[in-house]
C-alpha cells in the first residue's frame, strides 16, 4: 500500500477536524430571519414555492452548477470559420441550467405576470436566496425584470413592439437561441448606458441616433460596458436630435440577420465571471425609441430604480451566503479544545456577522414591499429615498462582511472549494454598478431635497418605534437635524445615506427581530462608540443568544 493510501485509510487522518460539506440545506426553511421577513412583508402565501426554491438552490447539485458556471467562463466568438461575423458568446452548460431554473421560478417576471399583494416580496425572497448561490446569472434576470414596467409604459406608443416583446419577457421557458423575437419562446433584456468617457454622468454619452423614414432609428457609437450581450435586446441611451433618448435595440432583426452590434471583447473581470460583460460598437444598429426624444434619463430611471432594488437584495443574499458558511464551519471546527463557535472571541465575530445579515435581510424585503403594485403613495415616496440609501449601505457592507466570514474558515476560506473566494470577488460589484456609492448618496440628497413626502415617509417609519430605544431616538433626531440643516451638502452624502439605512434597519429590528438582536444592533451601530471593526460587540450583549438560533440543526 502506498504511503498516501495508508494516510487516507487511517481514521486519525480521516476525521481530520474538517467540517462536512456545506450543502443540501433548505435556504428558506433554514433561515428564520428571511422567512419572518417574507411573511410580515406580505408573501406568506408563497411559502410552499419559496421552500421548494430554497431546497433546490441549496442542493449539492445546484452548488456544483454555480461553481462550474464560474470556473468555465463564457467565451466570445466574433467570427465563424468562414470569417463571417457572428458575435456569439458561448457559455458552459451549467450557466444555461441555472438560467432555466431561475426563469422557471419567475425571478425575471413573477411580480408582473402574477400580480397580487406580496408578489414583489415573494420574488425578492427568491432572488435573495439565488444570490446565496450564484450571482452572474442574476444580471440578465434583474435587467429583464426591471425592463418590464418601462416597456409597458411605452406600449401605447409602440403597440407592435410591445406585443412582440412583453409576452416573451414574461414567459418562463428559457430560450437561449439567437433568433428574431417572433421565433423565440422567451426573451431576456439587458441595458447599455455606460460609455468610455463616462458612466455615472450619462449626459456625456456620444452614441448617435438617427431617425429613419419608417420611424425606427440607426445607432452609431459604442458602449464601454454592456453586460449579458446575448440578451435578445438591450435598452440603451443614445443622442437623437432632441437629446439623450432611450431605445430598444434588438440583437436579431425580423428578417433573421444580426443587428449591427459588434462585440469587441469581453471584460476580464474580478468576479461575476459566469456572466459575460462586453464592450460593443454600434454601426448603424436598428433601434426603437422608447418615450420621447430627449427624455432618455427619465424613461430609463424607472428601470434603474428596480435594478438598484435588486442590488440591495442581491448583496443581502451574498452576506447571508457567506455568513451561513462561516457559521457552519465554526459549528464543526475545533481549536484549542473547543468548537470555534464556543470560543468567546469567535462568538463575538459570529454574532456581529449575524447582525449584518438580520439587518440587510430586513431592509431588502422591507424595500421590496415599497415596490408592490398596490403600494400607497407614501410607500412610493419611501422607495424613492430608501432605494439609493439601502443600495448604498447594504452593498457597501458586503466586502467587509464577506472578508470577515472568509476569515472564520481560516485557510479554507481562501480556497475556491469553499466558495468564499467567489463571494469575495462578487461582493464589491453591486456597489459599483447601477450607481456607485457616491452617486447613490447624491441621489439620496436629491430625493430628500425634492420630495418632502419621501422624508415624511422615512420619519414615519422611524416614529413607529420612537421611545423604544434611546440610541435610536437620538439617531433619528440627529438625522432629521442633518436633513434640515442648510449647511448639509454633498460632502455629507455618505453620512446621511448611511444614517438613513442604519436607522431604518434599527427600527425594523426593534419591531420585528428578537430583542437580543435589536438591542445588540442598536448598541453597536448607533451612537458615537459604534466600531467599524466586526467582532467588537460590547460586554452587555448575550452572544450565544444571538448565535444559537442561527445554527443549523
Ligand atoms: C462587471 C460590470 C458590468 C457592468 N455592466 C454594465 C451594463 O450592462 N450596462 C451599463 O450601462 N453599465 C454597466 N457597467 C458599468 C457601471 O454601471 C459603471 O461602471 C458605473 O455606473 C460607474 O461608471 P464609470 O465606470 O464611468 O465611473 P465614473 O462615473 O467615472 O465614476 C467613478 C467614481 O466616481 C464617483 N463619482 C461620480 N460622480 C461623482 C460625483 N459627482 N461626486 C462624487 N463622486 C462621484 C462614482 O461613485 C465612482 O466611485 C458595468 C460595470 C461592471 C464593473
Amino acid at each position: 500500500m502506498s504511503q498516501r493510501r495508508k494516510v487516507e485509510s487511517d481514521p486519525t487522518f480521516r476525521s481530520a477536524n474538517q467540517p462536512p460539506p456545506f450543502e443540501d440545506h433548505n435556504l428558506y426553511l433554514g433561515d428564520r430571519a428571511l422567512q419572518e421577513a417574507a411573511v410580515r412583508e406580505g408573501a406568506a402565501w408563497a411559502h410552499a414555492r419559496l421552500s421548494a426554491w430554497g431546497e433546490r438552490l441549496g442542493s449539492a447539485a445546484t452548488l456544483a452548477l454555480a461553481a462550474r458556471a464560474n470556473r468555465y467562463a463564457p467565451e466570445l466568438r466574433t467570427h465563424d470559420r468562414f470569417g463571417e461575423r457572428i458575435d456569439e458568446v458561448t457559455f458552459d452548460p451549467a450557466w444555461h441550467e441555472l438560467m432555466a431554473m431561475a426563469m422557471h421560478a419567475g425571478e425575471h417576471c413573477a411580480p408582473w405576470s402574477d400580480v397580487r399583494p406580496g408578489a414583489q416580496v415573494a420574488r425578492a425572497t427568491a432572488y435573495l436566496m439565488h444570490a446565496e448561490v450564484e450571482n452572474g446569472t442574476q444580471c440578465p434576470l434583474t435587467m429583464t425584470y426591471a425592463a418590464v414596467p418601462l416597456l409597458r409604459r411605452c406600449a401605447a406608443a409602440l403597440p407592435a413592439i410591445a406585443e412582440a416583446w412583453l409576452p416573451r419577457m414574461l414567459a418562463r421557458e428559457y430560450d437561449p437561441r439567437s433568433l428574431p423575437i417572433a421565433e423565440k419562446t422567451s426573451a431576456l433584456i439587458g441595458m447599455g448606458m455606460t460609455e468610455r468617457q463616462g458612466g455615472s454622468d450619462v449626459r456625456a454619452n456620444v452614441t448617435r441616433a438617427e431617425r429613419t423614414a419608417d420611424g425606427s432609428y440607426r445607432l452609431t457609437g459604442h458602449k464601454w460596458f454592456l453586460s449579458a450581450p446575448m440578451c435578445d435586446a438591450h435598452l440603451v441611451l443614445a443622442r437623437a436630435d432632441g437629446g439623450l433618448s432611450c431605445f430598444l435595440l434588438p440583437r436579431m432583426l425580423a428578417e433573421g440577420t444580426r443587428n449591427a452590434v459588434r462585440i469587441l471583447r469581453l471584460k476580464d473581470k474580478l468576479g461575476n465571471r459566469s456572466n459575460a460583460s462586453s464592450e460593443v460598437e454600434f454601426d448603424g444598429a436598428v433601434a426603437w425609441l422608447l418615450g420621447d426624444e430627449g427624455r432618455g434619463v427619465p424613461v430609463i430611471i424607472e428601470m434603474v430604480q428596480h435594478t438598484r432594488l435588486d442590488c440591495a437584495i442581491g448583496s443581502a443574499g451574498i452576506l447571508r451566503g457567506a455568513v451561513s458558511r462561516a457559521l457552519h464551519h465554526a459549528t464543526h471546527r475545533r481549536a484549542f479544545g473547543k468548537r470555534l463557535v464556543e470560543q468567546p472571541l469567535m462568538q463575538n465575530v459570529l454574532a456581529d456577522l449575524i447582525l449584518e445579515v438580520e439587518a440587510s435581510t430586513a431592509l431588502a424585503l422591507r424595500l421590496a414591499r415599497a415596490f408592490e403594485a398596490a403600494a400607497p403613495e407614501s410607500e412610493r415616496a419611501l422607495a424613492r429615498l430608501a432605494t439609493p440609501a439601502i443600495k448604498y449601505w447594504v452593498c457597501k457592507r458586503a466586502p467587509t462582511v464577506v472578508a470577515e466570514a472568509m476569515e472564520v474558515l481560516g485557510g479554507n476560506g481562501y480556497v475556491e472549494d469553499f466558495e468564499l473566494p467567489r463571494f469575495y470577488r462578487e461582493a464589491p460589484l453591486n456597489s459599483i454598478w447601477e450607481g456607485s456609492g457616491n452617486v447613490m448618496c447624491l441621489d439620496v440628497l436629491r430625493a430628500a431635497r425634492r420630495e418632502p413626502g419621501a422624508v415624511d415617509a422615512l420619519v414615519a417609519e422611524l416614529d413607529e418605534v420612537r421611545g423604544s430605544n434611546p440610541r435610536l431616538d437620538r439617531h433619528a433626531a440627529m438625522l432629521s437635524a442633518m436633513l434640515r440643516d442648510a449647511a448639509t451638502g454633498e460632502r455629507d452624502g455618505r453620512r446621511i445615506a448611511g444614517a438613513m439605512a442604519v436607522g431604518l434597519a434599527a427600527a425594523l429590528l426593534i419591531r420585528h427581530a428578537p430583542s437580543t438582536i435589536a438591542d445588540a444592533f442598536c448598541a453597536s451601530r448607533l451612537g458615537e462608540e459604534a466600531s467599524s471593526a466586526l467582532g467588537t460587540l460590547p460586554a452587555t450583549i448575550d452572544l450565544p443568544a444571538i448565535i444559537e438560533p442561527r445554527l443549523a440543526r
